[in-house]
């Protein structure tokens, strides 16, 4: 399914919920305020030049700045950056910063490049970027396949063409040019704080005899509810082993969950009674991936854990399912096989609109990727005001931040959830949507 379309139907998705008033201002979303795309040439080391189509979409800034990350993957397109600009624009506006919402990308698969010919890449695209982008114009951030050291290189080659310092024009650098303590985990740490707040409602509610029907499966008196079991019975499964889903394992197996498996592009590793993620990780450093990694309190062993593959385990029966990789991994075609009770979607649109419908419909609760997922655009905020003030925060203070931040939006979202008896996604979309609304009224009223 286009991206893009896929994403616009979850927009059509709250429209009968809006007000008749804030309707007419929906249609302004669904299209970007801009695409700038270009073709970089790039030097390869063999003397050659290489052409890469570069793109980056500006959503909406009604409430501020563009803001977005920026994507090295030879599956980019045009209309899934346009989808996940709209997408930046949501997540920001529910997390309550004053940005907009805007993705780049690049069709390029970066672990064939060398060193110097990803450097060479780097510094071409903030070139391209460089007339559109700025600390208060529009500021862009790691996304997948894309760290500290490429902000490093596109920050250096901005700061060159703009002939000053502007370290609030890119977030997720290095500590050294300006990054923010906390950045690196934010994103993984942000889902599992949405987790447990979710697992705190449910718990008080349950407690409370109220019933929340749509929200989440009714209790049996045979099996225990997810949310009731102690916290190292409820398993977890993530799908991507990258920045996201790695921190979200390893927070949540410290925090007490039971993370059963991992996976990466080249398949899984399953062990009924807990990995250990930082072990894990460690293994697939060495080794390149993680087929064959199984890893407990530090000791790796070939035989002990499982091998499956990313579809294997979608379908594990886990309390827990956290997507942490790319788009569309979750379909009509098998929405039937998910056994989880719930969805953390800590990647961004992992869960295709026609499957998001199957799920709800049979009670699946879904955290949804515009709330679950933005921790890491909320300390790329706190990065950005840093720098602006030249004021750096301690890594607790960061930490304080970022849960108050969540933890109001996620406030925010559930009540809105069962006032209308909706799905969190739904909730988390018009809570989003009549933020941006409010602002583009008080801007160019219709
Ligand atoms: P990353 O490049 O660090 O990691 C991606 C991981 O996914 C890698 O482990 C890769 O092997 C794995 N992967 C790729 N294809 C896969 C497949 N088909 N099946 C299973 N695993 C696969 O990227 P990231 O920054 O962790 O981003 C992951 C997702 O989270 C993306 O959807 C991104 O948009 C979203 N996200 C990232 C951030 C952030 O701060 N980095 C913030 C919000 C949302």
């Amino acid at each position: 399914m286009d991206p893009f379309k896929n994403a616009l139907s979850f927009l059509d998705d709250i429209s009968s919920y809006l007000s008749p008033a804030d309707k007419p201002y929906l249609a302004r979303l669904k299209n970007p305020n801009h695409v700038h795309k270009d073709i970089l040439q790039v030097s390869m080391d063999d003397g050659s030049k290489k052409d890469f189509p570069a793109f980056r979409s500006q959503h909406n800034n009604a409430l501020g700045p563009y803001k977005g990350g920026i994507r090295f993957h030879p599956g980019v397109t045009e209309a899934e950056i346009k989808a996940l600009s709209l997408w930046m624009s949501l997540k920001c506006s529910i997390a309550g910063l004053p940005y907009g919402g805007s993705k780049g990308g690049v069709i390029v698969d970066p672990k064939k490049l060398s060193k110097s010919e990803l450097e060479s890449l780097s510094r071409a695209y903030a070139r391209f970027l460089a007339p559109h982008i700025g600390e208060h114009v529009d500021v862009p951030a790691p996304d997948v396949n894309t760290n500290p050291q490429i902000m490093a290189y596109l920050l250096d080659e901005y700061e060159k063409v703009i002939g000053h310092h502007a370290p609030g024009a890119f977030t997720g650098k290095p500590l050294i040019l300006g990054g923010s303590m906390g950045r690196d985990k934010a994103t993984g740490y942000g889902g599992v704080l949405a987790l447990k707040f979710l697992i705190e409602k449910l718990k008080s509610k349950h407690s409370g005899g109220s019933q929340t029907a749509p929200l989440h499966k009714a209790p049996s008196s045979d099996t225990p509810t997810w949310y009731m079991k102690p916290i190292s019975q409820i398993t977890v499964a993530v799908q991507g082993f990258g920045n996201v889903g790695y921190f979200f394992a390893k927070i949540a197996s410290e925090q007490g969950f039971r993370v059963v498996a991992v996976s990466d592009s080249k398949g899984a590793t399953y062990l009924e009674t807990g990995l250990d993620p930082v072990a894990t990780m460690e293994c697939k450093r060495q080794k390149g991936s993680l087929a064959g990694c199984y890893c407990k309190g530090g000791v790796c062993d070939l035989k002990g854990g499982t091998m499956m593959s990313n579809e294997d385990l979608l379908q594990l029966p886990v309390d827990i399912l956290v997507p942490s990789a790319l788009e569309n991994v979750i379909t009509k075609d098998n929405t039937s096989k998910i056994k989880a009770s719930v969805i953390v979607e800590m990647a961004n649109g992992p869960i295709t609109s026609e499957a998001d419908h199957l799920l709800t419909s049979k009670n699946v609760l879904i955290i949804p990727d515009i709330y679950a997922n933005s921790g890491g655009v909320s300390v790329s905020y706190f990065e950005w005001v840093q720098n602006l003030m030249g004021y750096y925060w301690t890594e607790e203070e960061v930490d304080e931040k970022l849960e108050a931040l969540m933890k109001t939006s996620f406030n925010k979202m559930f009540k809105r959830s069962e006032e209308g008896t909706i799905s969190l996604r739904k909730a988390a979309y018009l809570v989003a949507v009549e933020r941006i609304i409010e602002a583009e009224r008080m801007r160019r009223p219709l």
